[in-house]
């Protein structure tokens, strides 16, 4: 295969996430003449879909606030959150890197243009130290991609990497495209995770967990058979965020989801966060906040149910109820409350998702906010005419439920108005499975020595790094992007 005219750079960068943006930036910085390649029409990945939280110590926001804090206490902090199960299988090296880099990191996003709010409590961490991008994850992609460009980074669209190159064990460009594209210091993996990919997810997953949707169908993996190939591994495969349940995302995007990224608009917005009546701020936060968050998992401990299309119960909620839900119609299912758990859920502390940090919504807030997936009427048979459901199955299913309740702790569904809320899906958030990499970002390969040329970054260069908790996986993806975009245009042989 040759090498089309304009088709050999210093570095090419693999996807524009958080990892491929910083990565690309990076590059440039050191000289490099860089390529982006983005295998959709659209920049982002799942980064673009996210949150936008960021979590660090040592920010502007932190003093303002008078927090004390910095990367060692970042550091202990983060193990808190690891549980029995995760105990003893972090990778400290990436994890000092993490919390190390991440105060540098988050000054340089908001010398890019991004404005943030914050910071946020969010147990354990014993400070708060969680910050929102504002408006919403968009506006990381927006100034990121625009600085990249300004920079001189070629970027790409539509171009799907499907393989690598090497010449005597070295990476030397990839294919994309059908096309060779060469790359003079390397190439950097910044590919996302896999959890759209059902043999990778058979292959290091939970069987339970295998089975299960991915929220983002675009992160399929591409880079592992080609990395393994080299001799890379994957570390911490079995560890994934979710599967959990999850209202479906609205089928037209949210007016937070639409607002441009303006610097002067963030500004009003993060000013408003502060001064402005919660009255008026309330639409805003909860047009974000109620988009496509997990239902609280108190709302089943409480007495609501899930029932499939055909009206039909077919799982313990209180039990992984997402277990069950990719074999039923649709692969989907609605929340169940009458009238007495209803008005329960309408104020706190019975709320009836989250975003932690940024607000709570309760069941008022859905009515208003996400009328597609509100569904309400005045008896069961009503409401099974409304989801398209046989009126006797969810009656019968609802009775029986009653009885096998009865003289126990979750309430019975008697009481009009009938409530649902959905369709829900279970989804893997993202794996966390990632290659082995050293603290240059570099890919490890045969007997743990790097692979000439080949870096990975973000959730593709995980490297056994526990991100749990809220704002680590961006975090991350802007930390090891920019550690691995420096060292591959340094990269000996460029
Ligand atoms: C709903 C949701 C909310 C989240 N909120 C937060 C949050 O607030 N804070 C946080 O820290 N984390 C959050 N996460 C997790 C976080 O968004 C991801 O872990 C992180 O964005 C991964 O960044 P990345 O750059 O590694 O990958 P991505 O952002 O997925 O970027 C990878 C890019 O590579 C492209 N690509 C894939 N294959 C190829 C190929 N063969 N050729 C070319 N391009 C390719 C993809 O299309 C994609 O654009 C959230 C996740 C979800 C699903």
């Amino acid at each position: 295969m040759t090498e089309a005219a304009g088709s050999v750079f210093d570095v090419v960068v693999v996807g524009s996430g958080s990892a491929g943006l910083a990565a690309a930036i990076a590059a440039a910085e050191g000289g490099a003449d860089t390529l982006m390649i983005e295998k959709n029409a659209a920049l982002g990945g799942t980064s673009g879909w996210s949150v936008g939280s960021i979590t660090t110590s040592g920010s502007p926001h932190q003093e303002r606030a008078g927090i004390v804090d910095g990367p060692d206490r970042h550091f202990a902090d983060m193990e808190l959150f690891h549980g029995d199960q995760l105990r003893g299988r972090d990778n400290e090296t990436l994890r000092r890197l993490l919390v190390d880099n991440l105060p540098g990191t988050f000054r340089w996003l908001l010398d890019v243009g991004l404005v943030f709010y914050g910071p946020m409590p969010e147990p354990p961490h014993t400070v708060p130290r969680m910050h929102n991008v504002i408006p919403n994850s968009r506006a990381l992609v927006h100034h990121l991609s625009r600085h990249a460009r300004r920079l001189g980074v070629e970027i790409r669209t539509s171009c799907p990497m499907e393989d690598l190159v090497t010449e005597s064990g070295r990476v030397t460009g990839v294919v994309a495209g059908g096309r060779r594209i060469g790359a003079r210091r390397g190439v950097i993996l910044a590919a996302g995770d896999f959890s759209a990919s059902d043999p990778l997810k058979r292959r290091y997953l939970a069987p339970e967990a295998a089975r299960v949707a991915p929220f983002n169908p675009d992160s399929t993996g591409d880079w592992h058979d080609p990395a393994v190939a080299l001799g890379g591994r994957i570390v911490n495969g079995d560890v994934v965020l979710g599967p959990e349940i999850r209202f479906v995302p609205p089928a037209r995007e949210t007016l937070v989801r639409r607002l441009p990224p303006w610097l002067w608009l963030a500004r009003l917005v993060r000013w408003s966060i502060d001064h402005a009546p919660p009255r008026i701020l309330r639409p805003f936060v909860m047009g974000f906040l109620t988009t496509a968050l997990m239902p609280s998992p108190a709302l089943y401990r409480d007495g609501a149910i899930l029932i499939n299309r055909s009206g039909e119960r077919f799982t313990d909620e209180t039990v992984a109820p997402w277990t069950d839900m990719p074999e039923q119609p649709g692969g989907e299912a609605f929340v169940l409350m009458d009238g007495a758990l209803a008005s329960r859920y309408g104020s706190w502390p019975n709320f009836i998702s989250t975003a932690p940090g940024i607000a709570y919504a309760y069941l008022g807030d859905y009515r208003r906010n996400r009328r597609d997936i509100y569904h309400e009427a005045g008896s069961l048979g009503g409401l099974a005419r409304a989801l398209g459901m046989d009126a006797d199955v969810l009656e019968s299913t609802v009775a029986r439920c009653n009885r096998e309740r009865a003289g126990g702790e979750r309430l019975q569904l008697g009481k009009a108005p009938f409530v649902a809320l959905g369709p829900v899906r279970a989804f893997v958030v993202a794996t966390d499975g990632g290659l082995a990499v050293d603290g240059r970002l570099r890919v490890l390969g045969r007997g743990d020595e790097p692979v000439a040329g080949l870096y990975a970054a973000g959730s593709t260069g995980q490297g056994g790094l526990l991100l749990e908790g809220h704002g680590h996986h961006l975090g991350w993806g802007f930390v090891s992007g920019r550690i691995a975009g420096r060292n591959a245009a340094a990269d000996a042989r460029g």
